[in-house]
């Protein structure tokens, strides 16, 4: 589109796929419009008869956009999103057919789920499944390159049990678990105006674009998501001239259009930007409630992707694409509001609300600290191996970073003294005002796994490519465990002043050891993590465990949010999960060593030996050919028996017989054996005419975009 030709009206273009509340109150009959507000402010059950009604007006409003048909969109354990599509047609008496969507279509669905893993929570003969429509995410359509259009109604998954078998069933129990926490907490400073507190998220997106004839020629990036292969590239990211650097054309092209794509969906997509590895690039929304931006954030990764193809592209949102430059990551922006509208990680202005904001500050301090594990167990994916606990950071560590002025004035809360800084005073909780926290990024910590940025906690560690539900519902439900401890003492507290600085006196003492403000990419802070008796988890296969403590138990069937049984079923899938994921990164190696690497080492080989036979006929010097010659026939030597070792481990692996062994071997011998075998290729690539190598190489796939 050039300057000058007519842009689309981004305020009519927004939501323009969404049965929002522009569409209902357009579309509904007044009575139907308000029984569904009441549905989705949680004050009533949806009723059969609002439903039927609700249902023909979004088929309608479906049909004149172009849909035919409908899908219960919802969230497996797997990382993807799924759905089954129905046409709305219905078969008439005269052979004809009418277009038909009822309201009990609108709210269940009844998947065949027999194909989804459910961790051993539904045995193979149970193999329904029913969808059960999340009314508090708006329907809404996805279209199409080619121009088809799906109505998409959010789900969340269930077996007929009532177990959950998705991501998203935890996520709304969690959400009520903080919020009814939560809000003792707030009785207890006076509040009488809130009724609910939402959990928000805003989560920025970091991923790689790479031209698609490139992406096309690796087998390992289509199979594994990652390059297992690959010589680093002369230069990389030291100069560290892409992070926010001009958007090239191609890319900002791509931009808008994903940017539209995700506005018609109702997706406030706000920000983007270059960021630090060539051909990486970032892209955030506004925050939104936590279910909302759960289903928004698998619905932005589905049309990157989407969008990427369309432009001649392949995104890429594997943590860790290439070696030895960054890695994608997934920061996930938290916080607490009330539906009276405020914030409650924001300082406010007044000392009552300075005074509230700490007491819900130090209960996230204890909750992060005491639940440490189970939050480094949420990132804990074969991809994002590569990031936490490898060579990037931030480590495995889970830290918070405060920031000076925060940590400062809990601190002298703990001790019980004045805090002072730039000439104001700050004495006494509830009587004075806090010194304002500074909201700039002079005052951040880009090394932190838990940052507070100002008005909400930044927690960094998850991955790029999973979803945000799991680090979420943790997150809610330790919140919600260390608020129902504090409202419990704030109810009974006589005086809520006191009881709030001996509450900070306290988390400051016990759980202070997970306050650091430091550099966590240093060498040191390991060390120092250890002595302040900080886990440092490195793997999934240890990280997982902390799923299956009692203590992980009792927090999750406390606050309604997983039973047992649902808890060690994602565990058996995670864990399975990344077993496999690791043997496919096998299997693919092996097959690309066979059929990619040995042949160009052989015919490397051949034509030295060729050129050295000639030049004796010759008698020219072969001193340089023969050097080479050398070179390639030991490599080729070493590739070829770490390639059998590595499909040795890979069977090894295979043969344990459960997932947790499996995947310990897949850590302990697949990972090192495959490392070990890209050594050798890698080290191959350097000495092997361009010509000849079969892949595209890191500075193609990495700077010609
Ligand atoms: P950066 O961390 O890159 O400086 P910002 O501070 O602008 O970026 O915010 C990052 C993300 O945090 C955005 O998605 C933003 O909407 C989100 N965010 C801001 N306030 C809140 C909040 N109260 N709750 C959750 N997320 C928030
Ligand atoms: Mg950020």
């Amino acid at each position: 589109m050039g300057c000058c030709e007519k842009k689309p009206d981004i305020t009519e273009l927004f939501g323009s796929n969404v049965f929002n509340d522009k569409a209902m109150r357009e579309r509904l009959p007044k009575d139907t419009y308000q029984a569904l507000k009441k549905v989705l402010s949680g004050q009533t059950e949806l009723t059969g008869d609002v439903a039927d009604v609700v249902a023909n007006a979004i088929k309608d409003w479906a049909i004149e956009k172009g849909a035919s048909h409908y899908t219960h969109w919802f969230q497996p354990l797997t990382n993807i999103t799924a759905e089954k599509h129905d046409s709305f047609i219905n078969p008439t008496e005269d052979g004809g057919i009418i277009m038909e969507f009822s309201g009990k279509q609108l709210i269940k669905g009844e998947p065949d789920a027999s194909s989804f893993p459910s961790g051993g929570l539904r045995a193979t003969f149970e193999a329904r499944g029913y969808t059960a429509w999340d009314v508090t995410s708006p329907v809404f359509l996805k279209t199409d390159a080619a121009g088809d259009v799906t109505l998409c109604i959010p789900t969340a998954f269930c077996s007929y049990t009532g177990h959950a078998l998705d991501k998203k069933t935890p996520l709304l129990r969690s959400m009520n678990a903080v919020s009814k926490q939560a809000l003792r907490v707030l009785k207890t400073f006076g509040n009488k105006t809130a009724s609910t507190v939402l959990s928000t998220v805003g989560p920025e997106q970091e991923y790689f674009l790479i031209d698609r004839d490139f992406y096309l020629k690796r087998l390992d990036l289509l199979m594994t998501g990652r390059t297992l292969f690959g010589a680093a590239s002369p230069k990389g990211q030291e100069l560290e001239d892409q992070y926010f650097g001009a958007i090239k054309d191609r890319v900002s092209v791509f931009m808008k259009d994903l940017d539209i794509e995700l506005w018609k969906m109702g997706i406030l997509a706000k920000t983007k930007h270059n960021e630090v590895a060539p051909s990486q690039f970032e892209i955030a929304p506004v925050f939104s409630t936590t279910n909302i931006a759960a289903d928004h954030n698998q619905l932005l990764m589905e049309t990157i992707q989407k969008v990427a193809l369309r432009h001649g592209m392949a995104c890429l949102l594997h943590e860790k694409p290439y070696a030895g430059i960054n890695g994608n990551g997934k920061h996930n922006n938290w916080s607490l509001s009330t539906d009276d509208g405020q914030n409650l990680l924001e300082p406010g202005k007044t000392p009552e609300a300075n005074e509230q904001f700490l007491a819900f500050c130090a209960a996230v301090i204890k909750a992060v600290d005491t639940h440490a594990d189970i939050l480094r167990a949420t990132c804990a994916t074969s991809g994002n191996d590569h990031r936490l606990g490898a060579n990037e950071a931030p480590p495995g560590i889970i830290s918070i970073f405060l920031g000076d002025t925060l940590n400062a004035v809990l601190n002298s809360i703990a001790r019980g003294e004045k805090y002072k800084a730039g000439g104001k005073e700050f004495l006494k909780l509830g009587v004075d005002t806090l010194p304002a926290l500074p909201l700039d990024n002079s005052d951040r910590n880009r090394t932190s796994p838990f940052a507070f940025t100002g008005n909400k906690f930044e927690f960094r560690m998850v991955g790029s490519s999973a979803s945000i539900s799991g680090p979420n519902v943790t997150l809610n439900t330790i919140v919600a465990e260390a608020l129902d401890e504090l409202a419990g003492r704030l109810e009974k507290a006589k005086d809520v002043n006191t009881e709030v600085a001996a509450y900070v006196k306290e988390v400051m003492e016990k759980h202070g050891r997970v306050i650091f403000n430091g550099n966590g990419y240093t060498e040191e802070w390991p060390q120092e993590a250890e002595k302040r008796g900080l886990p440092n988890v490195k793997n999934t296969v240890d990280a997982l465990k902390a799923y299956l403590t009692p203590k992980a138990q009792k927090l999750y069937e406390k606050y309604g949010v997983l039973t047992k049984d649902e808890l060690h079923s994602r565990y058996e899938i995670y864990i399975e999960q990344y077993y496999k994921h690791i043997n496919i990164e096998a299997q693919t190696a092996v097959r690309m060593a066979k059929t990619l690497y040995i042949p160009t080492a052989l015919n490397l080989a051949a034509k030295l030996a060729k050129q050295i036979k000639n030049l004796k006929a010759a008698a020219v010097s072969t001193t340089v050919q023969e050097k080479l010659l050398d070179n390639a026939s030991r490599l080729l030597s070493a590739i070829d028996k770490k390639t059998a070792a590595l499909a040795a481990a890979a069977a090894l692996a295979k043969a344990a017989d459960d997932a947790t062994k499996q995947a310990t071997i897949a850590r302990d011998e697949v990972f090192v054996a495959l490392s070990a075998l890209r050594e050798d290729i890698d080290a191959l690539e350097v000495i092997t005419p361009a010509d000849i190598w079969p892949v595209p190489t890191y500075a193609e796939m990495l700077f010609k975009l």
